[in-house]
């Protein structure tokens, strides 16, 4: 069953007078439970496509269609649902919430859900588990963490409200080679209970651990290859 599907979409970015196009009809399906991966050089719209894919942003033409529901049709207020409730995002650059708690961050996407405070905690800690971390993170702030623990507490903020989908742009891009690791060994397992990945990524040692390498350059999809498994991370 296709979870994610991108039909023909567009992206023209306009600037004052520099109208750049970002994506030039790019197609994909991604199926319930695929781990998959997008490579291309810097500029080609990888952000881009990610962003379109995540309901961050609306593409200029062309259709998203996330868990069956064709995005296209619907109103901000309803696409911020979708987004909340199916997907997670991982950043680069972690975008934890500094003057926070790491339990603080955690727990953030429940907030606008309603869940009381102690299920919060309760979620926060197993999803903190599930991402490679350690309770004991819970009280720091993350400037008192390591780039790679931040990253596992960022993992766990996007899987905290047990998303379908998850997204990462470069998760490991800011990380030594032992952290970036524990980042994917992380991601295989949530792909093995169910969850749909998708993993913007530089590194050959990342994408050869995914399902598929969809290769974008210059806003269009190129090539499908298949990963060498020998030169996974892991
Ligand atoms: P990648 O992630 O592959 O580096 P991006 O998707 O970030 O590529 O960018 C694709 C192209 O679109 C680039 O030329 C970039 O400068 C441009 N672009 C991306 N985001 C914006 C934006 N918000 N406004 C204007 N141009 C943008
Ligand atoms: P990445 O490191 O993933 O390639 P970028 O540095 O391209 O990310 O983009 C970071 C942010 O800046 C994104 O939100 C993107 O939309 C925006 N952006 C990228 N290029 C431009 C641009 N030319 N003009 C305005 N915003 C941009």
């Amino acid at each position: 069953r296709e979870i994610i599907v991108v039909d023909n979409v567009t992206k023209v970015y306009r600037v004052g007078d520099v109208v750049t196009q970002a994506l030039r009809g790019v197609s994909l399906k991604v199926f319930e439970g695929e781990i998959i991966s997008i490579m291309g050089p810097s500029g080609s719209g990888k952000t881009t496509l990610l962003n379109m894919i995540g309901l961050l942003d609306k593409p200029s033409s062309g259709r998203v269609i996330i868990d069956g529901i064709d995005v296209s049709r619907l109103g901000s207020r309803e696409i911020a649902s979708i987004r909340n409730t199916k997907i997670g995002f991982v950043f680069q650059f972690f975008n934890l919430i500094n003057r926070l708690t790491v339990l603080e961050n955690i727990e953030m996407p429940l907030i606008p859900r309603g869940i009381p405070k102690s299920k919060r905690i309760e979620m926060a800690k197993e999803a903190l588990v599930k991402a490679g971390g350690d309770v004991s993170w819970l009280p720091k702030k993350p400037t008192q963490l390591s780039g790679g623990q931040q990253q596992r507490v960022a993992i766990a903020r996007a899987i905290v409200g047990n998303p379908r989908i998850v997204l990462a742009d470069e998760p490991t891009g800011n990380l030594d080679r032992a952290s970036a690791k524990v980042v994917m060994q992380t991601f295989l397992e949530l792909n093995k209970i169910g969850t749909t990945i998708a993993i913007v990524t530089h590194d050959p040692e990342i994408a050869n651990c995914t399902q598929k390498i969809y290769i974008i350059r210059d806003g269009q999809i190129v090539s499908i290859q298949i990963p060498d498994t020998s030169k996974c991370i892991l």
